[in-house]
C-alpha cells in the first residue's frame, strides 16, 4: 500500500484520492499583492501552498488555496499583451471564434481584464453586436467600445440574460477554487436559450513541467494548473468539445466548446421540478385530509412512530394535540416520543382495549403485514389508511400497489 496519498477532492473530475506533487511552503501572493514599499513587500501574508496530482484526470492544485486570500476586487490582474509572438496567438485564437459568430454577435468575456480580447472582437465586427467584459476590478480603460460589468459573471442567472452567442473566459479558470462549477453553470445557462452558444476557454498548460521539472510555474494566484488531459476533462463537462489545441508554444491550451447540457440530463431536470411541484401540492392534500379527520371527531391511531412513521407525522402537521394516539408493533419503542411532535408511542395492544375507528399507516410498503399483524390480534378498525398518490386512500376499499 502506497502511504503518499492525500483525501482531497480533485477541482475538475471530483476524483477524492490525489498523490503529492510538489510542497511550495508558505510564499506571498506573487503578482496581485502591488505592495508599495520594500517594508510592504516583505510583510505581505504568506499562504500555504502544497500542489497535489489527480491520478485519475493529471490535474495539479494548491490544496491550501482560498479564493478569499486574494484582493480581486482592490488589484487588476495586469496581464501582458504586446509580445510580438502572444499578439498573435491572440489574433489567430478571436479569428478561430469570429468563424462561428453571426454577423452581430452577442460575446460575453468573463475575467475580461482591461477588455482588449472582447474589444479585438468588437472591432472585427466593427461594433456590430453587444459586446459584455466582466470583470470585478474595474479600469478606466475597460468601458472602451464593449459594455463593462464590475463585477462576477454568474453564469446560471447571466448567460441567460444576456443570451450570448459566445462567451469566452481566458486567463480565468486556473484562479478558480471550482472551474467545474462554472462549467457546468455556463453549460445549464446555455440549454434554455435554444440556439448554439459558443465558449472559448484557454489557460496556461503545464505538460512542459513535467518534461522540464521547473517549478517557477507554481504561484498562489494560480491554485489549478491544466495538463491537455485534465483541461479536455474540464471542457467535456461543458459540452461538445469541437475544437482543442495548444497555443505559445504548448504554454496554453484553448478549447472551442459547443456548449449543452445533455438531453437526458436536462429530462431528469425537468422530472425534478414536476416532482417538487407535485410534493407541494400532495403535501396540501394530505395535510387538508386530516384536518377532515380531526373535524370528524373520529378516534384516530398513527401506526408507527419513528423513522418514515416520523416523517409522515412531520411532513403532514400531525401534532400531538390533534393526533395523540402513536401506537407501534414493537413493545420496545413503547413509552419513547416521536421526535419533534412528542407524542408518547404506546404498543399496539392499546387499540385491544380501546379501539380507533381509523388506523394510519404511514409506512404502506409494510402495510399487509401490519392489517394481518391487526387481524391475528384482534384489533379491529373501520377504516385503514395509507398515502398513495397525494392522497389518503382505504388500504381494504381503493386500489393501490400494495
Ligand atoms: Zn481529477
Amino acid at each position: 500500500m502506497n502511504n503518499n496519498l492525500i483525501e482531497t477532492c480533485c477541482p475538475v473530475c471530483r476524483h477524492t484520492v490525489a498523490a503529492p506533487f510538489f510542497d511550495a511552503g508558505e510564499q506571498t501572493l506573487a503578482t496581485l499583492g502591488w505592495p508599495a514599499s520594500a517594508e510592504a513587500a516583505q510583510a505581505m501574508p504568506r499562504h500555504r501552498q502544497e500542489y497535489v496530482q489527480c491520478p485519475r484526470c493529471s490535474h495539479v492544485w494548491n490544496r491550501h488555496f482560498s479564493y478569499d486570500a486574494i484582493p480581486y476586487q482592490e488589484n487588476p490582474n495586469r496581464m501582458f499583451n504586446k509580445g510580438g509572438i502572444w499578439k498573435g496567438h491572440l489574433a489567430h485564437t478571436r479569428d478561430l471564434l469570429l468563424a462561428r459568430l453571426p454577423d452581430s454577435p452577442t460575446v460575453v468575456d468573463i475575467g475580461c481584464g482591461e477588455g482588449h480580447f472582447v474589444r479585438g472582437i468588437a472591432e472585427a465586427r466593427k461594433g456590430k453586436g453587444r459586446f459584455a467584459g466582466f470583470d470585478p476590478n474595474a479600469t478606466a480603460e475597460s468601458g472602451l467600445g464593449v459594455e463593462f460589468h464590475a463585477r462576477y459573471f454568474e453564469p446560471l442567472r447571466d448567460t441567460p440574460a444576456f443570451a450570448p452567442d459566445a462567451v469566452t473566459i481566458r486567463h480565468v479558470l486556473e484562479h478558480l477554487t471550482d472551474p467545474t462549477a462554472m462549467l457546468h453553470q455556463l453549460a445549464w445557462g446555455a440549454a434554455a436559450l435554444g440556439k448554439p452558444v459558443w465558449l472559448f476557454a484557454e489557460t496556461p498548460c503545464i505538460d512542459r513541467v513535467f518534461e522540464t521539472g521547473r517549478l517557477a510555474d507554481f504561484f498562489y494566484e494560480h491554485p489549478s494548473h491544466f495538463t491537455t488531459q485534465s483541461f479536455r476533462t474540464l471542457m467535456e463537462q461543458a459540452g461538445e468539445v469541437v475544437e482543442l489545441a495548444h497555443g505559445y508554444g504548448g504554454e496554453v491550451i484553448y478549447a472551442l466548446v459547443k456548449l449543452d447540457v445533455p438531453a437526458d440530463v436536462r429530462a431528469r431536470a425537468d422530472a425534478a421540478n414536476r416532482f417538487a411541484r407535485q410534493a407541494s401540492a400532495y403535501r396540501n392534500a394530505i395535510t387538508a385530509q386530516l384536518d377532515e379527520l380531526v373535524a370528524s371527531g373520529k378516534r384516530v391511531a398513527i401506526w408507527g412512530g419513528t423513522g418514515k412513521a416520523a416523517a409522515f407525522i412531520h411532513q403532514f402537521g400531525a401534532d400531538a394535540r390533534r393526533f395523540p394516539l402513536v401506537v407501534d408493533s414493537d413493545p420496545d419503542k413503547a413509552g419513547t416520543f416521536v421526535p419533534g411532535t412528542g407524542q408518547q408511542i404506546q404498543f399496539r395492544d392499546v387499540l385491544k382495549s380501546d379501539a380507533a375507528q381509523v388506523v394510519i399507516i404511514p409506512t404502506q410498503w409494510r402495510a399487509r403485514d401490519i392489517v394481518a399483524e391487526m387481524e391475528r390480534e384482534g384489533i379491529a378498525a373501520d377504516q385503514v389508511l395509507i398515502e398513495h398518490l397525494g392522497r389518503l386512500v382505504d388500504f381494504h376499499r381503493e386500489a393501490h400497489i400494495y
